[in-house]
């Protein structure tokens, strides 16, 4: 047992540790200091984390595993740095000044190549924890509170540094935990009750995914990482990027990241936001982007401001075994904040590590509806002023108020285009526009300007959506009565493939989905894919339905679902698709389809079944869906089986479909001339829920301002963009 944790003298309580790690004016000089010695070889393993969370027997285990020396930072150094005991310098100091002094000492350890177990409260001093960042690997093991309380009793520890009389242990770690949470590069969840050796086992797992350099992205049409070193790409690179070189899709190498059900057990007394940062961390190697940045940007976005409920996304029972899961609550009422709030900061955090301070970057956009509107708001919100948003929309295929949302959107590097076709040529426009090399020339040498896409195409805008698939399950194991590990189904409206892509990561995660049921309207070229293998573009024509969102022929993320069942066969995935672009289809082998149908179900809905799904379920149970829930919820209804819970994503509020809802509940009511904001009122007077989004309310009262409307001509759109970007950047 370490000493130094036991001490008995009255000393300082909680506020005075922090007013003391604030007095940076010693930890300045001694940075200064220690920055001129120079940088050390960065190959220590630090081992943090509260008082009794077995720090130096883990230290000790992992020794012996990687045959590296093992130092305690209370037994082998401070008690040869100051020549007393731990506990007498305590007694001697105080518990200020020894934070101070033991932040000293650390500067002043001279070590390589070891594993190092900090002491409990090391984190609290700032310098000393700069200095140990830049000589290792900063390793957190997060174990549960109530398992320390209960070791610490058991090792008769009754108060330790910083712990002010009379307050109670648990409010101590909590308050500590902060300095954890600032300062490691990995954590280990440590799951109830698990044994040191199973942690150790954990950290040599996780260092092994995580030994550097870090995870590399690979196209889903070649393998970029095999090539030279300049062709291996980083987090930060395909975030910038976008669509990859070969008009692949990027992809992470490696395997999965994973959740034990212990782990996930750990998840649930969290809020969203700490969920998404234990979730995110997981994908994201600290060196691309450090849990402490990585951290910071899940708070601004999922903050009150942009996420009108405390929950962000609440899961709400609609009636036998069927939940929803409210994905609307953003700025923009659609599933779509979801990544693009956190995207954007993304974006804004490569731009300043990868490029040179006068690179700019214009975002090219393809909408089905939605996508446009929170890209506008998110970049508008997170990102500087060397990124501009162009936003392509189909002129008809979308509802009057997603199409107001997006012209009525005022701001200086902001330009929004109708064009007169589908969402299909406005993707397809978008991918040829950012694969033109002379575009790119034409660009760059003019004005600076590189070119990139938000679409789910974007790696980094798909990772952010993992996060709810694994929340709602997690919600569901503490309000439905389900058990960790029991199986739910999760049913998804589906038009890019990009929302259940990501619900298949989760469940490739760990999280116990048992299937996804993907739903799609008449626009149902994924149901006959599913089914016979065949994906036949020849001959289809897309259907402008009530669910617009989800008026897609060629779903894109389909290919990185492809290269994972086809375990990353690239040249394969590049045959399909080029055999797509030249003859219009392809055809999957039938194992392949097998293997395919055990994690995914598919059907699709009718205008006519959509539009009595909302009716009868408003006059049932007073919930209004919107319509692509409605499709989510008919499909739903012919998947049901048994017991087993089905949570289906509700992907947008009602109210940017007001006008379709309206008269899908009031079957035969004739007054379909109402204006939005009328809509409004007429729903709003029948009580339904949940309520009106915050939002929406203002939007319907703005005015247009973007205006332009483009033919479907590749051409005429590009100069649209060159007349936009020299407005931006002249
Ligand atoms: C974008 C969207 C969808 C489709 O999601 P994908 O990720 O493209 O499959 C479904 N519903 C709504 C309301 C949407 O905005």
């Amino acid at each position: 047992m370490t000493v130094h944790d036991v001490f008995k003298q009255r000393k300082p309580n909680m506020l005075s540790a922090l007013k003391c790690f604030k007095a940076t004016g010693v930890s300045q000089a001694l940075r200064r200091n220690f920055v001129s010695r120079g940088t050390c070889l960065k190959n220590n393993i630090f081992l943090m984390g509260s008082p009794g969370s077995g720090k130096t027997t883990v230290g000790r285990l992992l020794g012996d595993r990687l045959g590296k020396r093992v130092i305690d930072v209370d037994n082998d150094h401070l008690e040869s740095y100051w020549n007393m005991s731990v506990a007498d310098k305590l007694q001697q100091v105080g518990g200020d000044q020894f934070l101070q002094d033991e932040g000293e000492a650390l500067l002043n350890l001279r070590a390589e190549d070891s594993i190092i177990s900090l002491s409990g409260s090391n984190p609290m001093h700032p310098a000393a924890m700069e200095h140990i960042q830049r000589t290792g690997m900063v390793i957190f093991l997060d174990v549960q509170h109530d398992n320390i309380v209960d070791r610490l009793e058991r090792m008769k520890v009754n108060r330790i540094v910083g712990q002010g009389r009379g307050v109670p242990m648990i409010d101590i770690l909590k308050y500590r935990q902060q300095f954890y949470e600032g300062n490691y590069d990995l954590r280990i969840l440590c799951e109830d009750g698990e044994t040191q050796e199973s942690i150790a086992d954990k950290i040599v797992k996780s260092l092994g995914e995580f030994k550097s350099p870090p995870h590399r992205y690979t196209s889903t049409r070649s393998n970029l990482g095999k090539g030279s070193a300049e062709n291996h790409k980083s987090f930060c690179d395909v975030v910038l990027e976008g669509l990859a070189p070969d008009k692949g899709l990027y992809i992470r190498n490696g395997a999965f990241p994973k959740f034990t059900p212990g782990e996930l057990q750990r998840l649930l007394p969290l809020s969203y936001q700490e969920r998404a940062l234990r979730i995110l961390e997981k994908w994201i190697h600290p060196d691309d982007l450090h849990p402490r940045l990585l951290g910071n940007m899940i708070n601004n976005a999922y903050s009150l401001s942009s996420f009108n409920c405390h929950k962000v996304f609440p899961l709400v029972h609609l009636r036998g075994n069927q939940y929803l899961m409210e994905l609307f609550h953003g700025p923009t009422a659609s599933f779509k904040d979801a990544a693009l709030q956190l995207m954007p900061q993304f974006f804004q955090h490569s731009l300043d590590t990868k490029e040179d301070s006068n690179t700019r970057y214009l975002i090219l956009v393809a909408t089905s509806g939605d996508t446009g509107g929170a890209v506008l708001d998110g970049f508008a919100k997170h990102a500087g002023p060397r990124v501009g948003v162009m936003v392509l929309y189909p002129n008809q295929g979308i509802s009057p108020i997603q199409k107001l949302q997006m012209t009525s959107m005022t701001g200086d590097r902001v330009s929004v285009v109708g064009v007169e076709s589908d969402f299909d040529f406005c993707q397809s426009t978008v991918k040829k526009i950012i694969s033109n090399p002379d575009m790119a020339d034409k660009l760059l040498e003019s004005f600076g300007c590189k070119l990139s896409a938000a679409n789910s195409i974007n790696w980094g805008r798909l990772l952010p959506q993992t996060v709810y698939h694994i929340t709602a399950y997690l919600d569901l194991v503490q309000t439905s009565g389900i058990k960790m590990g029991e199986m739910v189904d999760l049913c998804i409206p589906t038009g890019n493939f990009g929302n259940i892509l990501t619900a298949f990561y989760a469940r490739e995660m760990g999280v116990p989905i048992h299937r996804l049921i993907l739903a799609s309207n008449v626009n149902n070229i994924l149901t006959e894919f599913f089914t016979t293998g065949r994906y036949n573009l020849r001959n289809q024509h897309l259907r402008q339905t009530i669910s617009p969102a989800i008026d897609i022929l060629k779903s894109s993320n389909l290919e990185r679902f492809l290269y994972h069942m086809t375990d990353g066969d690239f040249d394969q995935i590049k045959e399909w698709y080029s055999q797509l672009d030249k003859d219009g289809h392809f055809t999957v082998p039938t194992e392949l389809v097998n293997k395919m149908q055990d994690i995914i179900k598919v059907d699709w809905c009718s205008e006519e079944d959509c539009k009595s799904a909302m009716r009868d379920t408003f006059q049932e149970t007073g919930y209004l869906l919107d319509p692509h829930t409605a499709v989510g919820k008919v499909i739903a209804d012919r998947f049901n089986q048994g017991d087993r819970p089905v949570v289906i994503a509700s992907t947008a509020h009602y109210g940017k479909f007001a006008q379709d809802v309206y008269s899908a509940i009031n079957k035969d009511d004739g007054r379909l001339d109402l204006n939005p904001a009328e809509l409004f009122e007429e729903l709003g007077a029948r009580h339904p829920r949940p309520a009106m989004h915050w939002t929406l309310g203002n939007v319907v009262e703005k005015a247009p301002v973007h205006r332009t409307v483009c033919g479907a001509d590749v051409r005429e759109i590009e100069q649209e963009l060159e007349k936009f970007v020299e407005k931006c950047w002249r």
